[in-house]
């Protein structure tokens, strides 16, 4: 079986990649998205917990 990168398909080389299941492009990407993402939500976060005087449960 061929091993190919779940986001795009393409073959995958390196163990490294093979290992991760993704392209080095595609992996750079996907952790910029968690990331970008993560933001948002910290960011959203705080400001709410901004508004809750601080306090969060749910973290
Ligand atoms: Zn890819």
């Amino acid at each position: 079986m061929e091993n190919v990168c779940l986001r795009c398909g393409r073959v995958l080389k390196n163990k490294k990649s093979i290992n991760n299941k993704y392209g080095p492009v595609c992996e750079s990407k996907m952790l910029k998205e968690y990331y970008s993402k993560r933001q948002i939500t910290i960011d959203e976060l705080l400001k709410g917990s901004a508004m809750n005087g601080g306090m969060d449960k749910s973290l």
